[in-house]
C-alpha cells in the first residue's frame, strides 16, 4: 500500500508543480510583463493548466484511489495520507462529473464575456451583457445539473471554492447579517461621521510601501519566502510554501489604500507559508477553501489591522515616517478615521460594517437567477432597489451597479460572492478562541508582538491545509458550528463605542 500512496503523492506533486509554474507566470503577468506579452501568454498558462488537468484526470488516478480506499480508512481522518486520498477522491469526483467538451465551451464562452465586459463598462452599457449574462447563467444552471444528489442548484457551485457550505446554510447567514446590519448602518449613518480628512494628505509612495511591509513582517510574513511588488490588484500568489508573493498598489493621496491592501495580502501570504512543508504541491497542502482565506487575510487586516491596540504601537511609528502629515494629528483622531462607516456603492471601497451587505447583495441576486426569480435582463432595477433598501445608497449608473464587479462576467453565477462574509464570520470566531487561549493578545499587539497569535493561528488552522471543510475546521477550532453571532458581537461592540449608538 505504502507502494501505492507515494505512486499517487508523485502523480500530484507533479500536477501541483504544473500549476505553480502557470502561477510563476501569471504573476509575472500582473507585475511585470510588457502588454503586448498578453495573447501569448495567456496560451502559455492555458497549455500548463491543461497539462495539469489531464494529468489529473488520468484513469490511473482514479485506480489508486480505488485500491486505497480500505487503507485510508485503516488510518485516522486526520492523518495526512488519509487526508490526501479523501480530499483527492473528492476532486477526482469531481472533475469526472463534469464533461470535458462543457468544461472547454464553458471556460471559451467565459473568455470573450470578460471581454465583452472590460468593453460594456467604461460605456456603461449593460444591453450588450443581457445576452452574453443569460448564457453563463445558462452554463453554470448546467453545470449544477451534473450533480444530481445536490439538496439546491447553488450548492455545486458553492462548493467549488467553500466546501461543506450549503445554499441553506448561506440563506440562513445572510439573513442574520442582513437583519442586524441594515439597523446598524442605518444608525451610524445617522451620526456625524468622522474628521478622516488626516489620511487624504500626500504620502510618498516609498514610505507607504515600507511602513506596509514592515508591518506585515511583524504579523509573521516572512520575506525570505516572500516578496512585495506592484500591481493594478493587490494579489498574493504561490510558487510553493516556500515562495509566496504579495502585490499591492500605492495611491499618494490616500493612506489606506496601500496599508490595508498590504496587511490584507500578508494575511493570505502568512497563511501559505505556514502550512507544513510535507503537503507542498499536493491538494492538501493548500488553504482550506476560499472563505477560509479570507478569514486569515480579514483577520490581520481587520480584527487587528484597524484595532486600537495595534495603532497604539504601530501609530508613533507611522508618525515618525510622516512628521509632516500626522504629529499634530492624535491617535484617536487617526483611529476613528480607519475605522470610518460611509455606505456607499462600490464593494471594493466598503467599510467593515457595510461589507458584508454588499455581499448579502450579490448572494441573494445568484439565488434569484439561479431560480429564475429574477430575469438577466431586469438586474439594473432589482440591483438600485436592493442597493437601497440594504444601504441606503444606488447607483447612478450600471458601472457602479450591476457590471461593477468582474466576478459573473469572468466566471459562473453562483458562489462567487459568499466566501468574503464566510472569512468576516470566521474570523471573528477565530479571534474569540485565540483570545480565550491566550487573553494576553491584545496587550501583546499594543507592544508590536503578534507571535503568540501567529503561533495560535499556525497550530489551530495553517497547519491542516486543506484536510478539512469548513464545518470541520469551525468544529476542529472552536468547538462548535459556524455562528454569525461573534461576529455581529464585534462589530456591535466596536462600532457602538466609536458612534456613540
Ligand atoms: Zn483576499
Amino acid at each position: 500500500m505504502e507502494e501505492r500512496v507515494q505512486e499517487l503523492k508523485n502523480r500530484l506533486v507533479e500536477i501541483g508543480d504544473l500549476k505553480y509554474a502557470a502561477s510563476v507566470l501569471t504573476w509575472d503577468q500582473r507585475t511585470y510583463m510588457p502588454p503586448e506579452g498578453a495573447e501569448s501568454r495567456a496560451r502559455q498558462v492555458a497549455l500548463l493548466q491543461r497539462l495539469a488537468h489531464e494529468k489529473f484526470i488520468d484513469p490511473r488516478v482514479g485506480r489508486l484511489l480505488e485500491d486505497l480506499r480500505s487503507h485510508e480508512e485503516s488510518l485516522p481522518y486526520d492523518s495526512d495520507t488519509a487526508s490526501l486520498i479523501r480530499v483527492t477522491r473528492r476532486d477526482y469526483q469531481r472533475e469526472m462529473k463534469v464533461p470535458a467538451d462543457f468544461k472547454a465551451e464553458f471556460d471559451e464562452h467565459m473568455a470573450r464575456s470578460y471581454h465583452q465586459w472590460t468593453l460594456a463598462r467604461p460605456e456603461d452599457d449593460f444591453g450588450r451583457m443581457v445576452p452574453i449574462l443569460e448564457k453563463t447563467l445558462e452554463y453554470s444552471r448546467q453545470y449544477a445539473d451534473y450533480f444530481p444528489e445536490k439538496d439546491h442548484i447553488i450548492d455545486p457551485l458553492v462548493s467549488i471554492s467553500d466546501e461543506g457550505v450549503t445554499g441553506a446554510d448561506l440563506v440562513q447567514l445572510f439573513g442574520e447579517l442582513r437583519e442586524n446590519l441594515v439597523p446598524m448602518v442605518q444608525a451610524i449613518a445617522s451620526q456625524p461621521g468622522p474628521d478622516d480628512s488626516c489620511l487624504y494628505q500626500h504620502f510618498p509612495r516609498e514610505k507607504q510601501l515600507a511602513f506596509g511591509l514592515e508591518m506585515a513582517e511583524r504579523f509573521g510574513y516572512d520575506l525570505d519566502r516572500g516578496r512585495e511588488d506592484l500591481s493594478a490588484h493587490p494579489v498574493t500568489s504561490a510558487f510553493s510554501l516556500s515562495d509566496v508573493r504579495i502585490t499591492t498598489r500605492v495611491k499618494e493621496k490616500n493612506l489606506k489604500e496601500a496599508l490595508f491592501g498590504t496587511l490584507h495580502e500578508a494575511g493570505h501570504a502568512i497563511y501559505t507559508q505556514n502550512i507544513p512543508s510535507e503537503l507542498e504541491s499536493t491538494p492538501i497542502g493548500l488553504g482550506a477553501t476560499a472563505g477560509v482565506h479570507e478569514s486569515q487575510s480579514r483577520f490581520w487586516e481587520n480584527l487587528v489591522g484597524r484595532s486600537r491596540p495595534f495603532w497604539e504601537f504601530a501609530y508613533p511609528r507611522l508618525q515618525d515616517i510622516f512628521p509632516d502629515q500626522l504629529r499634530d494629528v492624535p491617535l484617536e483622531t487617526f483611529y476613528r478615521a480607519i475605522n470610518s462607516v460611509e455606505p456607499s456603492v462600490i464593494r471594493t471601497a466598503a467599510d467593515e460594517v457595510t461589507y458584508s451587505l454588499h455581499c448579502a447583495m450579490r448572494f441573494e441576486l445568484e439565488m434569484d437567477l439561479l431560480e429564475g426569480r429574477v430575469e438577466v435582463a431586469e438586474l439594473p432595477e432589482v440591483w438600485h432597489e436592493r442597493s437601497l433598501e440594504y444601504l441606503g445608497v444606488a447607483p447612478e449608473e450600471n458601472r457602479d451597479g450591476v457590471l461593477q464587479d468582474m466576478n459573473w462576467y469572468s466566471d459562473r453565477i453562483g458562489g462567487l460572492y459568499q466566501h468574503y462574509t464566510l472569512g468576516n464570520v470566521m474570523s471573528a470566531m477565530w479571534y474569540e478562541a485565540a483570545l480565550e487561549a491566550h487573553p494576553e493578545i491584545p496587550d501583546e499587539a499594543a507592544e508590536g508582538q503578534f507571535d503568540t497569535l501567529r503561533r495560535w493561528l499556525t497550530e489551530n488552522i495553517h497547519t491542516h491545509g486543506r484536510k478539512f471543510t469548513i464545518p470541520e475546521l469551525v468544529e476542529r477550532v472552536t468547538g462548535g458550528e459556524l455562528t454569525t453571532e461573534l461576529y455581529l458581537r464585534y462589530l456591535d461592540t466596536k462600532y457602538s463605542t466609536l458612534y456613540d449608538l
